[in-house]
């Protein structure tokens, strides 16, 4: 087992790569924990939790909303969660960013922790402390940073994902790479076969090379004012896309990529050659580089962006595979990605 550490303004958070969920009644009270997973985890693991009340939502984006959250404050009210409770999210993302956003907000905070259970949530959902939930077509626009205590990355758990939500996930661990480690990205190239059919040795690596990134940016700058922001790298217009298509965040996300780093080339940052490096490692990961678009709802999008200032938005662009950098683009010269599209 491997262990990284953040270090929140309110807390720190450990996270544990290769820790068996079997083990997580070592890390909260036996009396005073409240789960809260989605049905589809319930069904499958529910037998592996620890005793004790169990709160199952839905599934899917729909259910990340603040309807969702206040029919949880009831539960928690109707079970007497106080100030002692310890919550714990056990499944994806949207279980995550969920459990911490109600751990913030239920009488002004109670400890938390997570049991990611996607790989998608076990190298980015689960990293950092964000929380929140969707508004009115906002992606995640309601929120707090709220560190949880742990994070239990339990890889075993992942060989019951569909094929689509493991290639998600490897759309941000390609993102990692791409912005932070040549070697990584390296390393990726040379185990596409090994890392899609989860071998544990491959897999485990990178999930832990995968989290030290991100933990180590986050260290720097938990609150996306300067070097967070280089996280984002493919997420102005893959957000664009996930909300105005059927695409899956991480499938998105690819196509995003895919744009930005051809930005990149067009601000004469990047060779043309890196492109292609990063085209074949998405289409090899079975992830897609474009995607079937109305423009014009992609461009609305764009403007819904958060990372959006006025006129201007913080895009990430690629100096070489391993390096990243941000530049304040204007609407205007990041609508030229819509080109590309
Ligand atoms: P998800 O939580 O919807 O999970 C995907 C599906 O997999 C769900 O149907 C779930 O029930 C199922 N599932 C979960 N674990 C499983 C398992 N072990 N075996 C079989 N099925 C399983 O989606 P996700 O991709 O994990 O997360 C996406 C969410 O994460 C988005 O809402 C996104 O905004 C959020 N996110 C947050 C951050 C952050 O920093 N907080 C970062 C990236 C993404």
């Amino acid at each position: 087992m491997k262990r990284i550490g953040i270090k929140g303004k309110q807390g720190d958070s450990v996270i544990y790569v290769g820790e068996s969920i079997d083990r997580l009644n070592r890390y909260v009270p036996s009396d005073s924990t409240i789960i809260l997973t989605d049905t589809r985890v319930a069904d499958l693991y529910g037998h592996r939790f620890p005793p004790g009340p169990v709160i199952t939502m839905g599934q899917g984006e729909g259910v990340k909303n603040l309807h969702t959250v206040a029919g949880i404050y009831q539960q928690l009210l109707d079970a007497d969660a106080d100030r002692s409770s310890y919550l714990v999210g056990i499944g994806g993302g949207i279980v995550c960013d969920i459990t911490g956003f109600v751990a913030s907000t239920y009488m002004r905070g109670l400890r938390c922790g997570y049991v990611a259970t996607t790989l998608l949530a076990q190298v980015d959902a689960s990293v950092g402390g964000k929380t929140g939930v969707n508004y009115h077509g906002y992606k995640n626009i309601i929120g707090a940073f709220n560190q949880p205590r742990f994070v239990l990355c339990d890889t075993g758990l992942l060989k019951t994902l569909p094929a689509a939500e493991i290639s998600s996930g490897f759309a941000e661990i390609i993102k990692h790479a791409a912005i932070a480690d040549a070697d990584m990205f390296a390393y990726l190239e040379a185990h596409v076969g090994e890392a899609l059919h989860l071998d544990p040795d491959v897999i485990e690596k990178l999930v832990h090379e995968s989290i030290k990134i991100k933990a180590a940016v986050v260290n720097q700058d938990e609150r996306e004012t300067g070097e967070r922001r280089k996280l984002n790298f493919g997420h102005t217009f893959g957000h664009a896309i996930e909300k105005t298509t059927d695409f899956s965040h991480g499938q998105a996300i690819s196509v995003g990529m895919r744009i930005a780093a051809q930005i990149s080339v067009a601000k004469n940052l990047l060779a043309p050659s890196q492109v292609d490096r990063l085209k074949k490692l998405l289409g090899d990961m079975n992830l897609p580089v474009q995607a079937p678009v109305d423009t014009d709802l992609v461009g609305d999008a764009l403007l819904k962006d958060k990372k959006r200032e006025r006129s201007h938005i913080y895009f990430v662009l690629l100096r070489q595979i391993g390096k990243a950098i941000v530049k304040r683009l204007s609407i205007k010269e990041v609508r030229t990605g819509i080109e590309l599209l």
